[in-house]
């Protein structure tokens, strides 16, 4: 619990719990597609809870060892016990155990509750995880699964790969960044002959190039995607400079020179600047929203300081008619996030992922945010998981309880009647991505 249990927040949770959701960001291909497990250590820690056990000292191997189904779970138990020990309390392992108590009925972590686990995970089918999605009044998911398999870019392209109704694939901009260090990237000449077949045209050019993933991105339109989605504050900075193409050509004919070629960082980022403005302009072009991951990132060793939101606003600032949908409360630095949305009328805030890095964080930013910014601007749920429905529901319901104690915290202050926090609350779960992502068919 977030907040003591008093007789308003019971009523707006109970509120909050009845009313449909919109998902704004996962990473599921859909129910075809549910993940199984065979063991159940290897089940449980799938997702973000991995990243605490190794934040808490689990090294890389230890994990490989935990995640192999085809070590015995008595064998595993040790070494899982004594990192699970250590992490158990964050929010990353709330889901963990939320899934535990209400998907297999078990209330504590030990090794005869793993080995009932166990016996039930073969069970899992494509019926439960939609009944599971309906059950909890989620009516539409906008799902970025189009980057790694099972998701095929290049089939989506085709029409050959479709998803379920009430699934909304965005475009992965990863795909047209030229930097290094990232698999599926235009950082060689691979990635570029991979742009030239999507698009079913030849690259000897820059301006190809342009052309080529504009044409790209009118196709994925014309297949329902519904926005684009870049994450690649993970690889570089979000400080992206307005660079003359004077200075970017260059660099892209090195690539165009020598199939053996790639550019590195900081060198290719003049070249990777003056294309992502380029994005931009298309996404105005195709009125497509841009999703834009903020703030902390998945994993560890990386650096948060050039991820964070701060530094877009001479994007934000420039491409004023492009909506911009900036993710996971920028955290940790929610000031810079509320200046954004309070400032910058294309800024909505989306708080995918955000109640399980830090749901008092995401409660703060909540009630900051209803006195800071109009709350038409907020999305306020995204599980931001892979095709691990319990997962995200666990997230779901947590996100719930922060909301309700946000808003009764709140109503309770005198800030808000209970009948507009009520209201608050159905506009960030669903009137207000309806309207952002032009869903008006729900
Ligand atoms: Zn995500």
């Amino acid at each position: 619990m977030l907040q003591k249990r008093t007789a308003t927040f019971d009523r707006l949770l109970g509120h909050i719990e009845g009313l449909p959701v919109i998902d704004g960001h996962e990473h599921m291909m859909g129910p075809e597609y549910l993940l199984r497990f065979g063991e159940p250590i290897a089940a449980l820690i799938a997702g973000y809870v991995s990243h605490d056990l190794l934040s808490a000292g689990l090294d890389n191997q230890q994990l490989a060892v935990l995640q192999d189904e085809s070590v015995a779970t008595a064998d595993k138990w040790p070494l899982f016990e004594s990192y699970w020990q250590r992490c158990q309390h964050t929010a990353y392992a709330r889901v963990t155990k939320l899934v535990m108590r209400d998907v297999y009925g078990e209330q504590e972590m030990s090794l005869p509750a793993l080995e009932r686990i166990g016996e039930q995970l073969p069970d899992r089918d494509p019926a439960y995880y939609r009944k599971l999605m309906t059950d909890a009044q989620i009516r539409c998911v906008i799902t970025d699964a189009l980057g790694w398999p099972p998701g095929d870019f290049g089939a989506f392209l085709r029409g050959e790969q479709v998803f379920e109704s009430g699934w909304h694939p965005v475009v992965p901009l990863p795909f047209f960044h030229v930097l290094p260090h990232h698999e599926q990237s235009a950082r060689d000449w691979r990635g570029i002959q991979q742009i030239a077949a999507w698009a079913n045209r030849p690259i000897t050019s820059l301006d190809e190039f342009e052309a080529a993933v504009f044409e790209i991105l009118r196709l994925a339109k014309s297949r329902g995607a519904l926005a684009l989605k870049d994450q690649f504050a993970y690889n570089r900075t979000l400080a992206y400079a307005v660079a003359s193409k004077g200075d970017a050509e260059p660099l892209f004919n090195r690539l165009l020179n020598n199939p053996n070629a790639a550019l590195g960082w900081p060198e290719a980022k003049p070249l990777d600047d003056y294309l992502f403005h380029q994005y931009m302009r298309f996404a105005r072009e195709l009125d497509y929203p841009v999703q834009l991951h903020t703030g902390h990132m998945a994993g560890s060793f990386n650096r948060v300081d050039k991820a964070n939101a701060a530094l877009l606003a001479p994007v934000l600032e420039l491409h004023r008619d492009v909506r911009f949908d900036l993710f996971h409360g920028n955290w940790p630095y929610m000031g810079d996030i509320l200046f954004l949305a309070k400032n910058y009328s294309n800024v909505a805030l989306n708080l995918t992922w955000l109640y399980i890095i830090d749901p008092i964080y995401a409660q703060n930013m909540l009630e900051r945010a209803v006195m800071t910014v109009p709350h038409s601007k907020i999305h306020a749920f995204g599980g931001d998981y892979t095709d691990l429905p319990e997962r995200a529901l666990a997230h779901l319901k947590l996100a719930r309880h922060v909301m309700a104690a946000a808003l009764s915290n709140l109503a309770e202050k005198g800030w808000l009647e209970e009948a507009e926090a009520q209201h608050i609350a159905g506009q960030w779960l669903f009137d207000n991505p309806k309207r952002f992502f032009g869903l008006d068919h729900l």
